[in-house]
């Protein structure tokens, strides 16, 4: 092309697109020869244009925060025909229907401006997404046909025949879209797709037209029907479901909608979904699998529920291995029994259930006599089964120490007790493996709060040994005492195999003290195992100690008149000696003010041999 014909607005309009073309959407349609041409006739022209100073790539960094043009709702969504009759009942009159599958992956909003790709985001909050060009360039249509600013929406994910070839890297397909989409570094997409389902700002008026269009401009869209009648959604419904396993992507549903746009905007829109549109989601996965074990469960309120432990299936993507057998009642009443054949049924994402026993398994399964997480008696209450302890010891209220422990902040009882109920939290250490996707499913868990929340976790993985001892919430070993050990011992390796004499040697603590504590670290021995695959633990930074008074404890009565006893104690301490809590053999010396009375702590002193000195002769031993 001759470029010296052209005026420099029209010069500069060029260098923007082909720069774009070239350095965005890794697409050029000049060849570098014509682009370097095409600079030097604008240079010409004009040495300063602005455009020069912006050349080179434009798109935004991934995860910067985005605003959509029009909010990205959810969907309403129901289980059964007579709800979805319900709903095209409410529809204005001679409303047609599409209906395609709810695909199950990450929503993304493309937004094409004169017909170049601009910006793609994620759903994020529905208000706010986030930028994720730089990852998606690759895998939709640089380039369409159609001018002005134009949204194309439509699915990220993962096709199941990609997935299984990697299934051992992620949990489920979505959580690889999520995970491989918003990485900042590597740009490889693993195989990822886009099926396009809604365009906006074009003159379409109905969503065959749209799909039709969209199909032309090269995206790929999702099976859909068009239906007239609603006699055939349920029959249609069926149809998919059944040949779900053909389609070369997770489904969780099926989406109807209004066809055509102008009455489906006079539906209107509630703040959470257009009224025009339903997702009718699946029941949930069915599989059969064998029961190994039932473990007890606390609840927050201090009952017992019965978890089984059953051969790893797959159901609904996700690998199960335990199943909720609802109350202790249930043992009875389904006749659960170990190595039993069971049916069991997973449904919109929570814990799944056992369905009914298959074939009797040939061990019975008995109800616990004493609590398996504090040991306390338990008692039978019609149905359920509770600990004696009323909750004290439940997961809830051990994960909550554990959290404010670990100074961890910002995750509240009531949250610990959602997360716990949805299954996402069985354990302490599941707090590490809590997935962004996971949560932000739950109602009222934005983006942020999410981020927030995993933010907090992901901090405390590099945390003082005192605190994670803290943390574990064993009988004995609170914080003070922990913060002993750690200045006692130094490693967590070496307090994992102290006797209790080696802890009794230390002042404060007496022999019920150092056994309750090797107790416990001994029963929580599997659960710091597991931990330590999450946390890093590094050295309190202790005041440091001279050594001077190391092993040398000290107690003080009656009032000091030079010092402060805080001051004098704390200068004991940063010499390495310790504070005794009372009169032992064991104490070195007795400091005695010289007001006030000494009282029983002289008499004791005396009567066991201990040191007793006055303040001026201490202050002379810390000079
Ligand atoms: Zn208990």
């Amino acid at each position: 092309m001759n470029y010296q014909n052209l005026n420099v607005s029209e010069l500069t309009e060029l260098v923007k697109k082909h720069n774009h073309l070239y350095w965005d959407l890794n697409s050029p349609a000049i060849t570098d020869y014509e682009y370097d041409a095409l600079i030097n006739a604008l240079k010409d022209l004009d040495p300063n244009a602005e455009v020069l100073n912006h050349l080179g790539p434009t798109f935004s960094e991934i995860g910067v925060e985005v605003k959509h043009n029009q909010p990205m709702l959810s969907l309403d969504k129901c289980y059964d025909e007579e709800t979805l009759l319900k709903w095209t009942a409410k529809n204005p009159l001679n409303s047609t229907w599409i209906m395609m599958p709810k695909i199950d992956g990450m929503a993304c909003s493309l937004i094409y401006k004169d017909g170049l790709l601009n910006r793609a985001a994620t759903r994020g909050t529905g208000e706010i997404g986030e930028d994720i060009t730089l990852n998606v360039v690759n895998i939709v249509p640089k380039q369409i046909k159609l001018h002005g600013e134009i949204e194309i929406r439509g699915e990220l994910y993962m096709p199941i025949s990609v997935f299984n070839m990697q299934s051992e890297v992620f949990a489920n397909a979505r959580n690889a879209v999520a995970g491989i989409i918003k990485r900042k570094e590597d740009r490889t997409d693993c195989g990822i797709k886009f099926l396009a389902y809604d365009l906006i700002g074009s003159s379409k008026e109905t969503m065959v037209e749209k799909l039709e269009s969209l199909s032309l401009e090269g995206f790929n869209i999702p099976y859909w029907r068009h239906f007239k009648d609603t006699f055939f959604m349920q029959t249609e419904y069926e149809q998919v479901l059944a040949k779900r396993d053909y389609f070369d992507y997770e489904m969780d549903g099926i989406v109807f909608r209004i066809d055509e746009d102008e009455k489906y905007f006079e539906m209107g829109f509630t703040s959470h979904h257009p009224k025009g549109a339903i997702a009718y989601k699946f029941q949930g996965d069915y599989g059969e699998t064998y029961l190994r074990d039932v473990q007890w469960r606390i609840s927050r309120t201090g009952c017992l529920n019965p978890i089984a432990i059953v051969d790893p299936i797959k159901l609904s993507g996700a690998n199960v291995t335990k199943i909720t057998l609802h109350h202790a009642g249930m043992i009875k009443t389904r006749n659960i029994t170990i190595n039993a054949k069971v049916l069991t049924v997973r449904r919109g994402g929570v814990i799944p259930h056992l369905e009914k026993v298959l074939i009797p398994g040939d061990t019975p399964v008995l109800l616990p006599d004493s609590c398996p997480q504090c040991g306390n008696t338990t008692r039978l209450e019609g149905d359920f089964l509770y600990c004696n302890s009323n909750g004290e010891c439940s997961l809830a209220h051990r994960i909550m120490h554990f959290i404010s422990s670990m100074d961890i902040e910002g995750i509240g009882l009531t949250w610990i007790e959602k997360l716990i109920d949805e299954g996402l939290l069985n354990s302490i250490p599941d707090l590490y493996r809590l997935q962004r996707q996971e949560l932000i499913k739950l109602d009222n868990v934005s983006d942020t709060r999410a981020d927030q929340w995993l933010s907090q976790i992901s901090r405390s993985k590099n945390i003082e040994l005192s605190k994670f001892l803290t943390s574990l919430g064993i009988d004995q070993l609170g914080k003070k005492a922990s913060e002993v050990l750690e200045e006692n011992f130094k490693t967590l390796e070496k307090i994992r195999t102290l006797t209790i004499s080696e802890i009794d040697d230390i002042n404060g603590f007496g022999e019920i003290t150092a056994k309750s504590i090797i107790d416990g670290l001994n029963k929580n021995s599997n659960l710091i195992d597991e931990l330590l695959g999450f946390i890093q633990l590094k050295n309190t930074e202790f005041v440091q100690s001279t050594g001077k008074f190391n092993n040398v404890s000290f107690l003080f009565t009656g009032t000091l008149s030079i010092m402060k006893r805080a001051e004098a104690e704390s200068k004991v301490i940063s010499l390495g000696g310790n504070i005794a809590s009372g009169v032992s053999k064991s104490l070195n010396y007795l400091v005695v003010g010289d007001q006030g009375k000494p009282g029983s702590k002289l008499d004791k002193a005396k009567s066991l041999n201990v040191n007793i000195i006055s303040e001026s002769q201490f202050i002379d031993m810390i000079n």
